[in-house]
């Protein structure tokens, strides 16, 4: 029996099975596509998300691969500068293609010792108190201690578990897609400039290798794929020409679902990413959402596995993580009535343009947008992630990668014992924390004996 099956290897299972792996958790990713997708969705990574990264020390091969965006953010397409003082090291956007950011996710899941199991579908999952079996297409079972559900919007382990997913339906679809085309960059450019100016949707921009990625609306909702012909019919009605396209490298649809997951855990089952949470790709922060519920989870299922996760723990996942996705979904709601071009929105969105000008309305925004501004509920004080900080052995995000969690001691005097296997130690620096190992403090003071009660409460009992 493996540990954890995780279903779905997009960027949400590869690294959750990575955390796992940090704890020598054995994980098998099932994944249904033989072959890695070339539909480019997400174009970026937000502060909150490349921390991660550079906690688990992957943050170098990312940059290698992306391009750092320091003028700031968007909201409803608005541009954002960085506030003044932003409470990070990653004050930037990482733009990378999600085509680029699963296949780093993916070799790092190997590297570590993760197996994905590419062209297995999952059609059946059902569980017992003790275990949970996948069933593939084909009829091969697999059985584990736990199965994640990472298996995107249309999860169809969600499905099977009969969690709802209520929330807002798709009522306009775009279609998009990479493809060459005949006219010069120049004058697509001059057109592109000029519909944008009604149609907030639209976009045709080079992409390299003499391609160009075309976003257009749909004039209907349909579950299939858009065809050349579709993709010129639809450029000729909103910009009047369809540039000569020819050539797609691929082409989708996607739609403006907004939907929340009734429930995050069913018994040994969990959801994490799209399959727990949709909505529209403006602000670009659903992988992002999904790598943070990753991050969450990890350590979490891995102490269930090894058996010295303390009562409750795992239900903190969907606790901590359900609100966060609620309060993005109603981000992107905003952002998306931002985006309509009826005089009543073009005037709140001329408003809205306005107040980002003052910093505290700007600081809000960012901190959202990349979700440093993100606060569990743990206590006064508590539940909010450190940036990275200098200590005297080195920078804290580089001594995270081991998935541990960490005592910050400024004082020297405390002490992990008796959970040496499960948190680090480290003395010296400005303050006095206990850092999750998703980087969250989850406690702080200067008593041993309130220090061992959080020890106790987020790492089980001490040996
Ligand atoms: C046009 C567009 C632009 C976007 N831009 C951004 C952006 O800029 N920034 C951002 O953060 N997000 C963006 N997103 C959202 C982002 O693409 C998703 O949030 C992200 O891919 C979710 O990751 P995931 O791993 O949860 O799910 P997915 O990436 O959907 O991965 C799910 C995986 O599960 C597999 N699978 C499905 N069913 C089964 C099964 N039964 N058995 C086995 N495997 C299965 C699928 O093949 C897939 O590989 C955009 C989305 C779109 C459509």
């Amino acid at each position: 029996m493996t540990d954890v099956l995780i279903i779905g290897g997009g960027p949400t299972g590869l690294l959750l099975a990575a955390e796992l792996r940090l704890h020598g958790v054995d994980v098998v990713v099932l994944e249904k596509e033989a072959e890695p997708t070339p539909f480019v969705r997400s174009l970026g990574l937000h502060v909150r998300s490349i921390e991660i990264l550079d906690q688990r020390g992957l943050l170098d091969r990312f940059l290698a691969h992306g391009t750092e965006y320091r003028g700031g953010g968007l909201f409803a397409g608005i541009p954002l500068r960085w506030p003044e003082a932003i409470d990070t090291e990653h004050g930037y956007v990482l733009g990378i293609p999600q085509t680029t950011t699963d296949r780093l996710l993916e070799e790092h899941a190997v590297e570590v010792g993760a197996v994905v199991r590419r062209g297995s579908a999952v059609v059946g999952v059902t569980q017992s108190d003790t275990e949970v079996v996948a069933e593939l297409a084909g009829g091969t079972a697999l059985r584990a201690q736990f199965l994640i559900g990472c298996d995107g919007g249309r999860s169809t382990v969600r499905k099977l578990l009969g969690i709802g997913f209520p929330g807002d339906p798709t009522t306009v679809e775009t279609l998009t897609g990479e493809m060459e085309a005949t006219d010069d960059p120049e004058t697509i450019a001059a057109v592109v400039a000029e519909v944008r100016k009604t149609q907030r949707g639209f976009g045709v921009g080079p992409v390299g290798g003499g391609a160009f990625r075309v976003v257009v609306p749909s004039d209907e909702v349909r579950d299939a794929p858009p065809t050349i012909d579709d993709i010129r019919r639809r450029l000729r009605a909103v910009a009047g020409t369809d540039f000569g396209v020819h050539s797609p490298r691929w082409l989708s649809r996607f739609g403006n679902a907004t939907r929340l997951a009734d429930a995050y855990r069913a018994g040994r089952v969990f959801l994490a990413g799209d399959a727990a949470h949709v909505h529209p790709p403006v602000g670009g922060q659903g992988l992002n959402l999904g790598l943070q519920d990753a991050f969450n989870l990890g350590w979490k299922l891995a102490g269930a596995v090894a058996g010295w996760a303390p009562p409750g723990l795992l239900d903190t996942y969907e606790a901590e993580r359900r609100p966060v996705a609620a309060d993005v979904l109603d981000f992107t709601r905003a952002q998306s009535e931002l985006l309509r071009t009826e005089p009543g929105p073009l005037a709140l969105r001329s408003l809205i343009g306005d107040l980002m000008a003052f910093e505290d309305v700007n600081r809000y925004l960012i901190e959202r947008l990349t979700a440093i501004g993100v606060r569990y509920p743990l206590g006064p004080g508590l539940g909010a992630r450190l940036r990275d900080v200098a200590l005297p052995q080195g920078r804290l995000y580089a001594l995270m990668r081991s998935g541990r969690g960490m005592l910050l001691d400024a004082a020297g005097t405390l002490s992990v014992a008796g959970w040496a296997d499960r948190v680090d130690y480290v003395a010296g620096g400005d303050r006095t924390v206990l850092l999750r190992p998703d980087g969250y403090v989850a406690w702080t003071g200067d008593s041993a004996e309130d220090l061992r009660d959080a020890l106790a409460r987020w790492f089980g009992t001490g040996r």
